[in-house]
């Protein structure tokens, strides 16, 4: 099972995936972590793609199609793969289908979050992440336990560099020009379902599983989904 996650930046990707990974037994595979744990490393690719991170600008499609195919090909012995953050433009789309059809596998949904304008302002400007863990928390919608802790290591809590104002009206562009593109992509393949993310998380997640659960069937004895 392949199901895609794509939404502008703040639209709370990474917060749905992170509980349908959980919840469908699915490997998460969000670009922006990957990297971001890679420049924590300095690793050759953290160095890499530091500076386009930190401008909000998107790393080059050959860097990001290579780590999600080494990601994919760890392995899984989950039920398949939840994708954030990728593709985001129409060249990783191809990469994509071409990397899944050569491992016998296909894209099963897409869910496009939507969220207004302000209210993504609001997530960005709030968002917080733990710089040790990655675990995410919002200064109003999701504070951690103890002031500007993480609830898990009590590691003290970072804004993210490329979520300051300037940054973020590139990301937000970029969203529109590059990635927004790709929604007509999947919706002339009828694998686009749209979701309203203005709601709180749990409403969010509440739309989403259900849409998987009246939709896909999946079958534990050949490890796929179908659709019913
Ligand atoms: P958000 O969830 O806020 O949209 P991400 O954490 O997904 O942000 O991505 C952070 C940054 O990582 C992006 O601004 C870009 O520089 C880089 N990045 C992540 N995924 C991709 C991708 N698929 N293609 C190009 N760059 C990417
Ligand atoms: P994305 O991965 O799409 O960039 P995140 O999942 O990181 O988005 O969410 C952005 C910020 O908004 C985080 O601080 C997160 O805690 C918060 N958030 C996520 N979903 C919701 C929601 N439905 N309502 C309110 N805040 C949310
Ligand atoms: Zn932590």
């Amino acid at each position: 099972m392949v199901i895609l996650l794509i939404g502008p930046p703040g639209a709370g990707k990474g917060t749905q995936v992170d509980r349908l990974s959980q919840h469908y037994c699915l490997n998460k595979v969000g670009t922006g972590d990957i990297l971001r744990q890679e420049v924590v490393k300095r690793s050759e690719l953290g160095v890499k793609v530091e500076g386009y991170m930190k401008k909000g600008k998107l790393v080059p499609d050959d860097i990001i199609v290579d780590v999600v195919t080494r990601r994919m090909d760890w392995g899984s012995n989950c039920r398949g793969y939840l994708l954030d953050g990728f593709p985001r433009t129409k060249k990783q789309a191809q990469m994509l289908d071409h990397l899944l059809k050569e491992r016998g596998k296909k894209i099963d949904l897409v869910f496009n979050i939507e969220v207004s304008e302000p209210e993504l302002i609001r997530r960005i400007s709030g968002r917080r992440v733990c710089p040790k863990c990655f675990r995410l928390y919002h200064i109003d919608y999701n504070k951690p336990r103890v002031d500007e802790l993480c609830d898990y290591c009590r590691t003290p809590l970072i804004q993210r560099e490329d979520d300051r104002e300037e940054v973020v009206r590139k990301r937000l562009t970029l969203y529109r020009e590059e990635t927004k593109p790709l929604l007509q992509y999947y919706r002339r393949q009828s694998k686009l379902v749209d979701i309203n993310g203005n709601g709180r998380a749990e409403e969010v997640f509440r739309q989403i599983s259900a849409y998987i659960d009246s939709h896909l069937s999946y079958n534990s004895h050949s490890n796929k989904a179908e659709l019913k």
